[in-house]
């Protein structure tokens, strides 16, 4: 087989892996011969009439950096004790943070109010570090569990990494490493990600589409074919959706002449995103409107924390316990996203070769993703790269400048 057919079948298993919410390092087999059948459309069909995305490299009006914080064993939610301060912690989501966020949370909640109902001492009061996916969704149910809350933060939910995020439902990526997890940790992130789908459908059809159904295409300039494992020295992340086969609707291949790409395969799933601007802003408002307070403070020891009135404190500071908690176990996997100018019109996510599109409210969210999950492993660079932007645009550009003219035009 020629180098550039290896690249180019590793590339469309990128675009499938990305598009399935699926982990590259967990597929060492083969994962699709090609076998599914291909779908007719109806002449009204919206995959005939989609809206071409302007792919411009001057309409990136943005470019963000954010590090996941992975941990090979996945999030830690143990306990731990401050003199007399009960610390649970609640970090370590790799690039699942929003997507597990109210899973997880539900675990540390749980445990912050059952020690804080035994207390002698300020028993109705609880502390949240951080005010990240984790801190905001961990703030809102300790209220909803009668409790006061205070969040402390060295930064408000718009400067954190998490509104860094690109915003899809993608609670196993980066999660943890296959071989690195404890035998209980699969159904534990099941238990996990199945609460926060449960919980992400309270949100939808809201004012601002905080969290909404879009549908999700995932365009090939090659054939769909037997599949490369991973390359030799990537790590073997752990991939999980399998387990929740039941809450995705079933993919569909359709004839690409049935759409305006000019590609081999083209294949559509319907996939939920958050709108992450609206979606934290709903947040932060719930939380102050059930009369919860955010203080900006920065701990630097852990030991601080027991001089809080509150003797119960969740600890959901992300990629910042690696310093303040000195766990080297938390790996920073860097990210970049590009924002292009929102589009009238441009309502669906793309994968095409080794970029991805997810069309938020507040910026066509632009992502490279060439190597998979081991792309930005172990670098902590937050210094946005200009080119890598340029290039995934172009890579856009390119898909759109050959669109075949379809539906009844
Ligand atoms: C490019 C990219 C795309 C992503 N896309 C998705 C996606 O589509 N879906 C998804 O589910 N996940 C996604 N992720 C992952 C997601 O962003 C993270 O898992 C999530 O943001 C982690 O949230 P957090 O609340 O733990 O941490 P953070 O958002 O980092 O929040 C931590 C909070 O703790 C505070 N803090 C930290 N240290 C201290 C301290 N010493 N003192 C006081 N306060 C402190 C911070 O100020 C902040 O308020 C993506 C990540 C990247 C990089």
């Amino acid at each position: 087989m020629s180098q550039s057919s290896n690249v180019g079948r590793r590339r469309l298993l990128q675009t499938l892996a990305a598009v399935g919410g699926m982990s590259l390092g967990g597929c060492a087999a083969p994962i699709l011969s090609g076998g599914q059948t291909t779908v007719r459309l109806g002449p009204n069909d919206r995959a005939r009439f989609l809206e071409p995305l302007r792919a411009h490299a001057d309409r990136i009006f943005d470019i963000t950096v954010c590090l996941r914080p992975f941990r090979a064993a996945g999030p830690r939610l143990d306990t731990e004790r401050i003199r007399d301060t009960l610390v649970v912690h609640n970090y370590g989501h790799g690039g699942s943070g929003w997507s597990l966020s109210w899973g997880s949370s539900t675990i540390a909640v749980n445990k912050a109010l059952a020690a804080s109902n035994a207390l002698a001492q300020s028993p109705d009061r609880i502390a949240v570090v951080g005010c990240g996916a984790l801190g905001l969704t961990s703030a809102l149910l300790a209220q909803s569990a009668g409790k006061a809350v205070t969040i402390y933060a060295r930064e408000a939910i718009q400067q954190t990494q998490s509104a860094r995020a690109s915003g899809s439902f993608t609670p196993d990526s980066r999660i943890a490493l296959a071989d690195a997890v404890s035998p209980e940790f699969p159904s534990l992130w099941e238990e996990m990600a199945r609460t926060s789908h449960k919980t992400f459908r309270d949100h939808l059809g809201l004012a601002g589409d905080p969290v909404r159904w879009i549908d999700r295409y995932s365009v090939s300039d090659q054939p769909a074919t037997i599949l490369q494992p991973p390359a030799e020295g990537d790590l073997k992340f752990a991939a999980y959706r399998g387990r929740l086969q039941d809450l995705y609707p079933q993919a569909e291949d359709l004839r690409p002449a049935d759409t305006p790409f000019r590609a081999d395969t083209v294949r559509r799933r319907s996939v939920l995103m958050f709108n992450i601007a609206s979606y934290s802003q709903m947040l932060m408002t719930q939380f102050q409107l059930a009369g919860g307070r955010l203080e900006q403070h920065e701990f630097h020891d852990p030991q601080e924390l027991a001089g809080l009135p509150e003797k119960v404190v969740i600890n959901c500071t992300g990629y910042g316990a690696r310093a303040l908690w000195s766990d080297e176990s938390i790996v920073p996997v860097r990210g970049q996203i590009s924002h292009l100018i929102p589009q009238v019109g441009f309502d669906y996510a793309l994968d095409y070769r080794d970029v991805n599109v997810i069309p938020r409210s507040d910026g066509i969210v632009v992502q490279a993703v060439a190597g998979g999950d081991m792309r930005g492993y172990n670098d902590a660079s937050l210094v946005p790269d200009r080119q890598e932007s340029d290039t995934a645009v172009r890579t856009l550009a390119a898909l759109y400048s050959k669109l075949r003219r379809t539906g009844h035009s």
